[in-house]
């Protein structure tokens, strides 16, 4: 099937068009400042390896749709003849709440339950909504089907999500670990037990997703055991520019003592901390990495920025290795599990006691590739696996479409 993949954010909207029977990636873009002045699209035809960018006005998500489909019908830049060759929309949505425990087909009651989900996520559930309704109004015939990133993480025992806070809230108000990054967890997850040599059921997988958002996940016998981020994604390890766990009494006493409202202090948090509030230097860290290379003012700062990091890796491995009873395998994903070797031997270094056996000769050329890079001896596999939520979206569209 052929299956376009939509990720819309508030003024942007992301595409790749895949055949699921191939997993050929036949064009992919970004249609930007949508109902800004100055919308701009960019697509890529990748077949023949050409792009264009076009600034066209879009005043909102359905005007972007209209346009997508225009470039992947384009007589040079596009990959089919008509409309009628997209057999079905897949979207990515960031949560889903506990409503959605896998990828469903849009129907009238699945966007009333959608609209709840505004609580958990408000900006992120605005933008979907915007481009579900653009698609639906650009190209009504076709099946629409939607894939949360909350969705594997509702394999999780309430032991593992809820929180020890009075058990009215998580009645109330559904405070409750959701976890984020579920379907790169799953992806890479699946890949891995595929190279386990025995049964599904049977495997024990820790997942590093990486990036400038970062979560580790546990995951038993494909499902679930326990994930880092929490109620929002601004729980679990330090990531680019928010600070992870903390101790949550430094909220109110930072609030007090900066005379911070609850917004101010949320922001501190999400845009202000992680690599960037340690470092003083930058939320990437191929920055951090350069400063520390330079031994710039910053590069100790940027230095401890990192060794935190690596500190509260290896701290989630020790301990879901622990509530799993034994890892088989740790993986590491996205932008900086994929790429940092340097940051992976940190991780990986000292881990004797678990049986990893890390190799470092091959992890030190291991860049965005799939990648053994424990010995053959290892008692813990290690590996390498690049993400790809956009197959997962275009796979399990195609298989609930197949399915109608
Ligand atoms: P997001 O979470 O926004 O999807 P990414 O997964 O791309 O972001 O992760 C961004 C982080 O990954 C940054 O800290 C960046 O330094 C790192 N990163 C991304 N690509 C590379 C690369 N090619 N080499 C080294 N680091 C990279």
């Amino acid at each position: 099937m052929k299956i376009l993949v939509v990720n819309a954010g508030s003024s942007s909207l992301k595409y790749q068009f895949i055949d699921t029977d191939t997993n050929v990636v036949f064009a992919k873009g970004l249609c930007e400042r949508i109902g800004i002045e100055g919308s701009l699209i960019n697509h890529k035809q990748l077949l023949k390896s050409i792009g264009t960018t076009e600034t066209a006005p879009m005043k909102n998500h359905a005007d972007a749709m209209k346009l997508v489909v225009k470039y992947l019908t384009d007589a040079e830049y596009g990959c089919i003849a008509d409309m009628n060759e997209i057999d079905a929309i897949g979207h990515r949505v960031v949560h889903g709440g506990a409503y959605f425990s896998e990828s469903i087909l849009l129907s009238d009651d699945v966007l009333a339950k959608l609209e709840l989900c505004r609580d958990f996520a408000p900006l992120h559930t605005e933008a979907h909504l915007m481009g579900i309704k653009g698609c639906l109004e650009a190209m009504p015939e076709k099946p629409q089907v939607l894939v949360f990133d909350t969705a594997f993480h509702q394999s999780m025992a309430p032991d593992a999500y809820i929180y020890a806070l009075p058990y009215e809230y998580y009645e109330k108000y559904g405070i409750r670990r959701y976890g984020a990054h579920g379907t790169s967890h799953r992806y890479v997850s699946a890949e891995m037990a595929k190279l386990l040599d025995k049964p599904v059921e049977e495997t024990k997988i820790i997942t590093c997703h990486l990036g400038n958002g970062s979560s580790i996940t546990a995951v038993k016998g494909g499902k679930v055991m326990d994930t880092s981020m929490g109620f929002t994604p601004l729980a679990g390890v330090e990531m680019g520019t928010r600070c992870g766990d903390i101790d949550p009494a430094i909220v109110p006493y930072v609030m007090e003592k900066e005379n911070l409202t609850p917004d101010q202090v949320n922001t501190v948090m999400n845009k202000k901390s992680g690599f960037l509030g340690v470092s003083g230097v930058s939320s990437d860290a191929r920055d951090l990495d350069t400063a520390i290379k330079e031994g710039s003012a910053n590069s100790e700062r940027a230095q401890l920025a990192i060794n935190i990091l690596v500190h509260q890796i290896k701290k989630f491995i020790g301990s879901y290795a622990a509530v799993m009873n034994g890892v088989d395998a740790i993986v590491f994903t996205a932008g900086i599990g994929e790429n940092n070797a340097a940051l992976r031997e940190l991780v990986c270094s000292n881990m004797e006691y678990l049986g990893v056996e890390f190799d470092k000769a091959a992890n030190a050329t291991a860049r965005g590739v799939m990648m053994k890079i424990s010995t053959d001896n290892s008692k813990v596999a290690v590996y390498v696996i690049p993400t790809n939520e956009e197959l997962v979206i275009a796979k399990d569209t195609a298989a609930i479409v197949a399915a109608l």
